[in-house]
C-alpha cells in the first residue's frame, strides 16, 4: 500500500558533500520508504501532514553496537567492572528461555516488528556448563545446530518488508585456530553476511590482540566492525583504516566498566557510536553522542594541562558528536548511501524533536544540534519515522504487529502496546532472578571467570 507523509516547516538538518551539518526551515516528502524531496513549499493532496514547525528534523540515530535481547537484565550493573559484566550479564543468557529471546527467527521477527532498521548479528555464543558448586563454560560455541541455524537463516535473508532487517554475524572466538577463523569467516561472507562485528579490548583485565589476529589470518576488510578498540596501538588502528574496517565505540560502558577511553572523537574516519548494554545505561543514542564529546574534550585538556598550557579552542565539535551517531555511523555499517542523513533518495528514517519544551526550547532555534547532543532526553522526541513508517507519534509509541514469520510479505500476527511489551518484560524479569536465586553465586562464577579466561590475578587491586 503506497503512503505519502509530508513534514512541514521544521528545521531539516542535512548534511552538504563534506559531511558539514545545515539546518534549515523547510518541509520534507516521504513517499513510501523513501525521503522523495526536501524544499520550502511543498503540499500533498490526501496522505499525512505532520506538522513540524519548531520542531527539529533529524537524521535517524546509528547505534552499531547493541546486545539487544538484554532488556530483562536492565538494572543489573549499576556498579558493576567489565569482569562482574560477564557473569552478571552477558552469561545470563544461560537463563533465558524460549520465552525471552532464545530463538533466532522470533528474535528476528521482534526486531521486524519493533519497526527499527537492524543488522542482525547471528552470534554462536559460549553459555555456561555449570554455575556452581564448579563454575564451568559450554566452550562448544559451535555446535553443529547453530551453523545449521545460520545456514537457514542466510538463506531467507533480508528480513521484513523492505529487507529493513538484514543478517550480519558476531563472533569473539579470536582464541580459536586461523584455519577455523578463515573457514568460518569465508563462509558467512560467502553466504551474505552484511558485516562481522567482533569485541576488541586492550586493557589490563585481559589484552585481545584482536586486530592482530585479524590481519594475521587475513580477515580484516571493510565488513569488520570492532567494538570499543580501546587502548589501540596507532598501528593497529591504521591496520583497520587501511582496509576500511571501523569501529564502534560505547561510551558509557566503556567509561564504567575499565575499558578504556573512547576510541571515536580522535577518529571520526573510523568510528561510530553504540550504546553497547541498555541494561546498564539509556539507550538514547544523543546520550552516547554527549558522552563521546565531553569525555573527548576533557582527554585534549588534560593534555594541555600536562603540558602546562591552556587551550585557544575547544577542539573537538558538536558536530562531530553528532556524525558519529549519524552519517559516520551508517559509513561504518556500511550503509551510508542508505541512510544517516536526510537526502532526496535516501531512506526515510527520520527523528523528530519537540523545539519548545524546557530541555530545548531557545537553544532549538539557536543551534538545534547542540539542542539535540547536549540538551534533549527522549521526552523531547516527539516522533519516530523507519523507513517511511510512523513508530512514535506525539511522543507515544505506536502498538506494534509480529509478523507470522520473518519474510518480506509476511502477515500481521498479534497486535501489541508499549505498556503489554513493558508487562511482559516485567515478568521476564522476575522469572529470570527466580531462575539465577537457585544456582548463580556471583562470587564463585567471578572466579570461574579469572580462570577459564586466564586473567592475571595479582594485576586486580582495590586501590592505586
Ligand atoms: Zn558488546
Amino acid at each position: 500500500m503506497s503512503s505519502t507523509i509530508l513534514l512541514k516547516g521544521g528545521t531539516i538538518l542535512t548534511h552538504n558533500e563534506d559531511g558539514k551539518v545545515v539546518s534549515k526551515v523547510a518541509d520534507l516528502l516521504i513517499q513510501d520508504s523513501i525521503i522523495q524531496d526536501i524544499a520550502e513549499g511543498l503540499s500533498i493532496t490526501g496522505g499525512t501532514t505532520i506538522d513540524c514547525a519548531g520542531k527539529i528534523v533529524s537524521p535517524g540515530f546509528i547505534d552499531t553496537h547493541h546486545h539487544t535481547w538484554q532488556t530483562q537484565l536492565r538494572g543489573v550493573h549499576a556498579n558493576d567492572t567489565l569482569l562482574d559484566y560477564f557473569h552478571a550479564g552477558n552469561f545470563m543468557s544461560t537463563f533465558y528461555t524460549s520465552d525471552d529471546a532464545f530463538w533466532a527467527d522470533e528474535a528476528i521477527k521482534a526486531t521486524i516488528a519493533s519497526g527499527i532498521r537492524s543488522i542482525f548479528a547471528y552470534t554462536p555464543t559460549t553459555r555456561v556448563a555449570t554455575w556452581k558448586p564448579e563454575f564451568q563454560l559450554d566452550h562448544n560455541s559451535l555446535a553443529p545446530w547453530v551453523m545449521e541455524t545460520w545456514d537457514r537463516l542466510a538463506a531467507s535473508n533480508p528480513f521484513g518488508p523492505n529487507g529493513r532487517v538484514q543478517l550480519g554475524f558476531a563472533f569473539d572466538g579470536m582464541y580459536l585456530p586461523d584455519k577455523l577463523l578463515q573457514d568460518l569467516f569465508g563462509k558467512v561472507r560467502a553466504q551474505g553476511s552484511h558485516l562481522i562485528t567482533t569485541h576488541a579490548v586492550n586493557c589490563s583485565m585481559f589484552n585481545t590482540h584482536t586486530i592482530a589476529k585479524l590481519s594475521s589470518c587475513d580477515l580484516l576488510g571493510p565488513d569488520i566492525l570492532l567494538s570499543h578498540a580501546n587502548n589501540m596501538s596507532s598501528e593497529e588502528l591504521n591496520l583497520l583504516r587501511k582496509v576500511g574496517a571501523h569501529i564502534s565505540a560505547t561510551p558509557s560502558t566503556e567509561l564504567q566498566m575499565g575499558h578504556g577511553d573512547p576510541v571515536c572523537m580522535d577518529a571520526l574516519d573510523c568510528s561510530s557510536l553504540g550504546v553497547d548494554c541498555h541494561s546498564a545505561c539509556s539507550s538514547f543514542m544523543p546520550t552516547q553522542m554527549m558522552l563521546a564529546l565531553q569525555t573527548g574534550r576533557a582527554e585534549r585538556h588534560r593534555k594541555f594541562h600536562g603540558a602546562g598550557k591552556w587551550p585557544n579552542s575547544i577542539g573537538h565539535k558538536v558536530e562531530d558528536a553528532f556524525n558519529l551517531g549519524t552519517i559516520l555511523g551508517a559509513k561504518a555499517i556500511g550503509l551510508d548511501k542508505q541512510i544517516g542523513s536526510l537526502q532526496k533518495g535516501k531512506k526515510a528514517d527520520i527523528v523528530i524533536f519537540e523545539g519548545t519544551t524546557s530541555n530545548m526550547v531557545a537553544v532549538s532555534e539557536r543551534d538545534p544540534v547542540a539542542a539535540i547532543v547536549l540538551h534533549s532526553s527522549v521526552r523531547d522526541v516527539s516522533t519516530v519515522i523507519v523507513d517511511g513508517v510512523v513508530r512514535k507519534r506525539d511522543g507515544q509509541l505506536l502498538k506494534v504487529n509480529v509478523p507470522q514469520n520473518i519474510g518480506p510479505d509476511a502477515e500481521a500476527g498479534p497486535s501489541y502496546s508499549w505498556s503489554d511489551i513493558a508487562r511482559e518484560i516485567t515478568k521476564g524479569m522476575r522469572v529470570l532472578e527466580d531462575s539465577k536465586s537457585h544456582s548463580y553465586d556471583p562470587e564463585v562464577a567471578r572466579e570461574g571467570i579469572i580462570a577459564a579466561f586466564h586473567m592475571d590475578r595479582s594485576s586486580a587491586a582495590d586501590h592505586v
